[in-house]
C-alpha cells in the first residue's frame, strides 16, 4: 500500500459508497483483530456480521499467553481489563501421573498467563477497535453471496434489514468460522479431517475461593478431562469433557454427571466447594478439526474459517489472532499489486498457515482423544521438570512452542527407554504403544505434506453452482475420489492440482 494511503484515516464517511478494499466476513477474534490491523494502516475495510453483539458463541473462552500480548499490543488492554478478568499468574497442568505447578513463563511485552473472557463481553471489544480504526462495520447483516468479475471474487451480496445490496472489494476474507459461508461459496475443501472423540461441557460459578494466586487448572488422567480458573466479573469457569462415546448417559444425567467429572479433579473441587452455578451449562457433542482450502482469486480463509484444531488445547483465539497478525502485512503489501500478484501472496500464506498450525492440529487431536494419554508422555513432562525446563511443556499452549519440539520421537524413545529400565510395566504392551506412535508421527508428517481431503458435501457443490462461482463447483465434482486405509473419502493432492490445472486452460 503506496504511502499516501497508508496516512488517510477514511473513518466511516469517507468511504466511497460500498466498493472497499477488503471486505472482512465475521466480526470476532479472526475477521475484527485483521479488519483493525487492516484499518489502522489506511485501508477501506468493510466488516460484515450478521450477528448483533453482545452474542454469545460456542467457545470456552480461555486466552492464551500470546494472546494476551497481541491484544496489548491491538491498544485494548484496558477495555480487557474492565472485563474484570483476573489474569492467571500459575497453572496447574496434569497429564497422566505427571502434574505440574508452575508460573506461567513470560517474555518481555507479555502482560500475564492466560485469562478467561466470556465472548459476549470480549468480541465486541474487538468489533469495537475496529470501528475506532476507521472499519466500516455492519452488524446484523448476513452474506449470502459472492460477486464474482473475469473469474474473480469481487464483492459479496448481503442482506440487511430484510434489503438485499452488494458490497464490491479487491479482496473479500472469510473470516466467519466453521461453517464458513465464504469457503462454502468458493467451493474451499476440507482436509486431514477428524471426528471429536471427546466432547465438551463449561460453566461458570459465582462465590468460588478465589484468594491465592490465579491459577488455570488443566487435569487429564484416566479417562478424564477437567480444566477450571478465574473468569470475568468474578465468576470461576469449571469445564469438562467426556468421552463421546458416554455422551449420551453423560446427557441424560447432565447437571449430576458435570459435578462428579467437575469433583473428581481435586483443585477444581476445592475452589469450588462453597461455590454455586451461575449460568447454564454450556456444551458441544459433536464437531470435525479440519485444515480448509485458505485462498483462491480474490478470497482468502482466516480463523475457524480456515482451520480448526480440537479445543483440548484451547488455542482458537490465539491462532486467529496469528494469522491475522500474519496476513493483515501480506494484504497491504500486495492490495495494490496486479490481483495475480496478490493471489500467489495469498496462497503462500496459506501453505505458512497449514506449517506453522500442524504441530499444535495434531495436539489438539492427541489431548482431546478417547482414553488415556500414552504412557511415555508422562515420563517426557517429569523428564522435562527435573532438568528444569517445565516452561518448553506449558509454552505449548502459547504457541510458542511447536509439539514436534516437545515430543518429539527422540523424546519419546528416551521416556520409553526410562520405562523399561525402571520397571514394573508391561514391557511388549509398552513397546506394541510406542511402535504405533512412532508409525503414527510418521504418518502425520506425511498427510501435513500430502493433504488426504475430504469429499465436498453435494450441498456445497450445489452451493458454488447456484451461487454463479460453477468454476469451484464443477472443479470440486469433477475429482477423483478414493478412499484412506480407513475407510474416508479421499482425493491427492497430485489429483487435486491436474483438475486445477486442466481448469486453468480451459481442457
Ligand atoms: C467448544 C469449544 C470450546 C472452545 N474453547 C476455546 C478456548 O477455551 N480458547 C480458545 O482460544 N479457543 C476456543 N475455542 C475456539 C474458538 O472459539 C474459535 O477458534 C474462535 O472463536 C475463532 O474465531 P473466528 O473469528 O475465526 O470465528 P468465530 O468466532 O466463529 O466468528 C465467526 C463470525 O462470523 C459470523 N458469520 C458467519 N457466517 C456469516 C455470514 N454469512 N455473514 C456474516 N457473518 C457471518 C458469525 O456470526 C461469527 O460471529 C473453542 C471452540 C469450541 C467449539
Amino acid at each position: 500500500m503506496s504511502a499516501d494511503k497508508a496516512q488517510r484515516r477514511p473513518g466511516r464517511r469517507g468511504l466511497a459508497a460500498d466498493r472497499f478494499d477488503v471486505i472482512v466476513v465475521g466480526a470476532r477474534c479472526a475477521g475484527a483483530s485483521l479488519a483493525t490491523l487492516l484499518a489502522r494502516q489506511g485501508a477501506k475495510v468493510a466488516v460484515v456480521e450478521q450477528a448483533q453483539f453482545p452474542r454469545d458463541t460456542l467457545s470456552s473462552h480461555v486466552i492464551q499467553t500470546d494472546a494476551l500480548a497481541f491484544l496489548r499490543r491491538l491498544g485494548v488492554m484496558e477495555q480487557v481489563q474492565a472485563t474484570g478478568a483476573r489474569f492467571m499468574s500459575h497453572v496447574d497442568a496434569r497429564l497422566g501421573d505427571a502434574r505440574v505447578l508452575v508460573p506461567y513463563p513470560q517474555l518481555p511485552g507479555d502482560v500475564g498467563g492466560a485469562a478467561c473472557i466470556r465472548r459476549f463481553i470480549f468480541d465486541p471489544i474487538l468489533a469495537d477497535a475496529a470501528a475506532a480504526a476507521g472499519a466500516h462495520v455492519h452488524m446484523a447483516t448476513k452474506v449470502v453471496g459472492l460477486v464474482e468479475e473475469d473469474g474473480r471474487v469481487a464483492g459479496v451480496r448481503v442482506v440487511d434489514k430484510g434489503s438485499e445490496r452488494v458490497l464490491r472489494a479487491k479482496l473479500v476474507v472469510g473470516a466467519d468460522g466453521r461453517s464458513s459461508t465464504i469457503a462454502r461459496l468458493c467451493g474451499a475443501r476440507s482436509y486431514n479431517v477428524r471426528r471429536n472423540e471427546r466432547t465438551y461441557y463449561w460453566s461458570f460459578f459465582e462465590g468460588a475461593e478465589l484468594s491465592g494466586e490465579p491459577t488455570f487448572v488443566l487435569h487429564r488422567w484416566g479417562d478424564r478431562f477437567v480444566f477450571g480458573g478465574p473468569a470475568d466479573s468474578g465468576l470461576y469457569i469449571v469445564g469438562i469433557s467426556p468421552e463421546a462415546g458416554e455422551r449420551d448417559d453423560f446427557r441424560r444425567t447432565l447437571e449430576r454427571s458435570f459435578m462428579d467429572h467437575a469433583n473428581s479433579c481435586e483443585p477444581v473441587a476445592a475452589t469450588i466447594a462453597g461455590a454455586t452455578r451461575a449460568t447454564k451449562i454450556f456444551g458441544i457433542r459433536s464437531f470435525s478439526t479440519y485444515f480448509r482450502e485458505g485462498a483462491g482469486r480474490g478470497w482468502v480463509l482466516a480463523g475457524d474459517a480456515g482451520h480448526f484444531k480440537d479445543p483440548a488445547v484451547g488455542r482458537g483465539i490465539g491462532d486467529a489472532f496469528l494469522q491475522a497478525d500474519a496476513l493483515a502485512p501480506i494484504i497491504l503489501d500486495k492490495l495494490d499489486a496486479q490481483p495475480a500478484v496478490l493471489d500467489r501472496a495469498l496462497r503462500r500464506w496459506v501453505r505458512w498457515r497449514d506449517r506453522e498450525f500442524a504441530g499444535h492440529y495434531w495436539l489438539g487431536a492427541d489431548i482431546g482423544k478417547a482414553g488415556a494419554v500414552p504412557t511415555p508422555v508422562p515420563e517426557v513432562i517429569r523428564r522435562l521438570h527435573a532438568n528444569g525446563r517445565t516452561e518448553r511443556f506449558i509454552e505449548l499452549f502459547s504457541h510458542r512452542r511447536d509439539y514436534s519440539n516437545v515430543f518429539s520421537p527422540p523424546a519419546v524413545i528416551d521416556a520409553t527407554a526410562r520405562l523399561l529400565v525402571r520397571g514394573g510395566c508391561d514391557r511388549p504392551a509398552l513397546l506394541r504403544e510406542v511402535g504405533g506412535l512412532l508409525a503414527e508421527d510418521t504418518r502425520r508428517r506425511w498427510v501435513n505434506v500430502r493433504p488426504v481431503f475430504a469429499p465436498p458435501a453435494p450441498r456445497d457443490i450445489a452451493t458454488a453452482v447456484a451461487a454463479g462461482t460453477a468454476e469451484h463447483g464443477a472443479r470440486v465434482s469433477r475429482l477423483p475420489l478414493g478412499r484412506d486405509a480407513s475407510g474416508r473419502w479421499t482425493t491427492s493432492r497430485r489429483q487435486y492440482d491436474a483438475v486445477r490445472e486442466e481448469d486453468r486452460h480451459g481442457a
